[in-house]
């Protein structure tokens, strides 16, 4: 069973989408399902409405999902493991106020020393614990040996019991941190292998240890992602829009090119661009690079262009809400840019109202109504190459007297694709194309 288990904290991150797509290809590679865990426990830093969008967004990627859990639903479930791990005396409840811990912890900075909790409430008696009466944390005793774990990326990992620590698995007000909740949920819900980004890499020991002390032997297999780095080389912030989903959706990206980029990035595949079907019958994830990745929106453009060409009609009616019949020019202009906005606005050039500069205004309009007068005789020639023959014929233009007025009457703009590869995906709409002009 594998899980995408995002916080509704903010806009969702490519990095993040990036492990849902690998959870999600994974559990498609070895049917074993796929679960959306939602994880709301903290409550200070929920946004509202990001469930919603984080759960439109994988829509839009293609991503299903067998269950949907709100963590926030589990709470009772938390609030009983922490109870039995207090009883077995593997966990233990902590007065110490958040300024004496604060305190601490400055003294350990001034000191130049990493902080450790000093184990200070860990030997109270129960009389002591029952007669304080102050607010209490509940701490997990820390393991008196190494944990390791192997990666499935980064191979073998061990972490030394004090920087495990005995760390805080329930708040004051009763509710669990995030390493408990998430530990817990991925027991409860049968979670067997887990793909998340590389932040998690020393969560994963305190994970371990917490599903250990409560008994669970049941297996879970772990593949931490490197970070995703912007084109500066540094480490891409959730700032930056290029790392937000929703920006690049916005921006025109495809999600299906997003995808693709995602899965390509530091992977050997055996080609550039595929489909997420394709993918997942090559995936694997042992073979995604150990060192952090390079985000290239260049690359991305390009991917963003193969796929608006191996697109079908309707998905392109779909994502440019155009008529089916744009197909062909919309695959077209992928030579001139790579996005879908950018793409329209070519398109709207075209069908658009065109102010033609007063330069070439008696020209455009002798061309103007030789062309009409084309339509309405025999019709516009299948040949680019003829049809000019007969505007120039009527027209007595040649040369760039010829071109540049038809240039700005067939596509509103003085550059562009060669006329003669343009002229045939328009030729039906010709008398549409020239009602639309000053
Ligand atoms: N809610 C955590 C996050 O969004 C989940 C990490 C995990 O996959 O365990 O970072």
């Amino acid at each position: 069973m594998y899980r995408f288990a995002p916080s509704p904290t903010g806009d969702m991150h490519i990095g993040n989408l990036r492990a849902a797509i690998f959870n999600y290809i994974c559990s498609l590679q070895d049917k074993s399902g796929f679960i959306l865990r939602i994880e709301d426990t903290d409550t200070a830093r929920n946004i509202e409405g990001k469930d919603q969008e984080i759960i439109e967004i994988l829509k839009r990627f293609g991503i299903s999902w067998q269950s949907l859990y709100y963590q926030s639903k589990n709470l009772k479930f938390h609030q009983q493991f922490a109870a039995k791990l207090l009883s077995e005396k593997k966990a233990f409840c902590c007065f110490c106020s958040e300024e004496e811990l604060e305190a601490k912890k400055q003294a350990a900075k001034d000191a130049g020393e990493a902080y450790r909790y000093d184990g200070h409430c860990e030997h109270l008696s129960d009389e002591e614990v029952l007669n304080c009466g102050k607010p209490f944390t509940i701490r997990l005793k820390k393991p008196d040996h190494a944990l390791e774990f192997t990666d499935a990326i980064k191979g073998r990992i061990a972490f030394e019991p004090q920087n495990i620590d005995s760390f805080v698995i329930m708040r004051a007000d009763k509710t669990p941190t995030y390493n408990f909740a998430c530990a817990c949920d991925d027991m409860m819900q049968g979670v067997s292998f887990v793909i998340r980004g590389e932040d998690h890499v020393s969560n994963t020991p305190k994970q371990n240890w917490i599903r250990q002390s409560l008994g669970y032997d049941g297996e879970i297999k772990y593949a931490h992602l490197p970070i995703i780095l912007n084109s500066e080389g540094k480490k891409m912030s959730k700032r930056e829009d290029s790392s937000s989903v929703k920006w690049l959706l916005q921006s025109g990206y495809l999600p299906e090119a997003i995808a693709n980029y995602l899965i390509l990035l530091g992977n050997k595949t055996p080609r550039e661009v595929f489909s997420m079907d394709e993918a997942v019958e090559f995936f694997d994830i042992a073979k995604i690079s150990k060192s952090p990745a390079k985000f290239d929106e260049d690359k991305l453009a390009f991917i963003n262009r193969e796929h608006i060409k191996r697109a079908s009609k309707q998905r392109l009616a779909e994502l440019f809400e155009l008529e089916p019949k744009f197909a062909p020019l919309i695959k077209f202009y992928t030579q001139e840019a790579s996005l879908i906005p950018r793409i329209k606005e070519k398109i709207a050039a075209i069908y658009g109202m065109k102010d033609i500069p007063q330069e070439w205004a008696t020209q455009a309009q002798a061309l103007r109504e030789a062309i009409l007068n084309l339509l309405s005789s025999n019709g516009a020639s299948a040949e680019f190459n003829d049809f000019k023959a007969a505007l120039s014929q009527a027209t007595n233009l040649k040369g760039k007297s010829l071109f540049m007025p038809l240039r700005f009457l067939l596509t509103g703009a003085p550059h562009g694709p060669e006329l003669s590869e343009l002229y045939p995906l328009i030729r039906a709409d010709l008398k549409e194309i020239l009602d639309a002009t000053k």
